[in-house]
């Protein structure tokens, strides 16, 4: 078969020739593949099955695990290597992606978000902070982990001076509703972060990057669809730790 995919991780075991390694492709999700003596660079398969490389792939089935015949680069996000604050958020997308992403069913709108927001990173076209944040909150949503941001769950009120955010429940409470931290938990939410949200899970494929805020309010943003995140996921990522770690704050 042949299939468009984004290499996410990427294998080389010392003294072996081929590479190995983890892909999200458009028809089949996340696939663990071998490319046959890859590691030589004179070999024609081998920049395109690079770490962030999207190609043109054809496969097919081994026993365990898949092989590709041949790769062919349609995109190379060369930009994000020479940036290593870049190249590790860029390194936790694709952690990301292959945790929530789909294995032998199409994710096709997995592969989009990806490809867009490597773009837009390396293109510098976005604030790292808000593709970082739309990344994660609709990939969440992809993967069945969307919150319910359209009203407090209990009076159904759309705008509240701010509202409570259960990470766990990912639901909201208004301020009448529950003037001190509710019982079941949650953070408070300003007005702005909960509209970005709103449009980052509800807006159309290709708005979801299209909207502005100061600087803090998207750190702020970033913060909350991480801590939604590694609350509903129930763990972190080591890849962003390393990004947090070198991080010019
Ligand atoms: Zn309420």
């Amino acid at each position: 078969m042949t299939t468009e995919a984004l290499i996410i991780r990427e294998n080389n075991n010392i003294g072996e020739a081929d590479r190995f390694v983890t892909a999200l492709t458009r028809d089949i999700g996340i696939i663990r593949a071998s490319v046959r003596g890859a590691r030589n660079l004179k070999n024609r398969n081998s920049t395109a099955t690079q770490l962030l490389s999207y190609s043109r792939l054809t496969l097919h089935r081994g026993r365990d695990k898949y092989i590709v015949e041949t790769a062919q680069p349609i995109s190379v996000f060369f930009e994000l290597r020479s940036d290593i604050v870049k190249l590790s958020l860029a390194q936790y997308f694709c952690e990301l992606a292959g945790v929530l992403a789909p294995q032998e069913e199409p994710a096709e709108d997995f592969l989009r978000l990806m490809l867009n927001s490597l773009h837009f990173l390396a293109e510098n076209q976005r604030d790292p902070h808000l593709i970082k944040a739309v990344l994660e909150l609709r990939m969440l949503g992809l993967a069945g982990f969307m919150p319910d941001l359209m009203a407090c769950s209990m009076c159904g009120a759309f705008e509240s001076d701010s509202m409570w955010f259960s990470m766990r429940e990912g639901s909201l409470i208004c301020r009448e509703c529950s003037p001190q931290q509710p019982v079941r938990g949650g953070c408070r939410i300003t007005p702005n972060v909960l509209a970005a949200m709103r449009h980052i899970n509800f807006s159309e494929f290709e708005k979801c990057f299209s909207f502005t805020m100061s600087d803090d309010g998207i750190r702020m943003l970033s913060k909350q669809t991480e801590a939604f995140m590694q609350t509903q996921l129930g763990r972190s990522f080591k890849t962003l730790d390393f990004y947090h770690s070198i991080q010019k704050e």
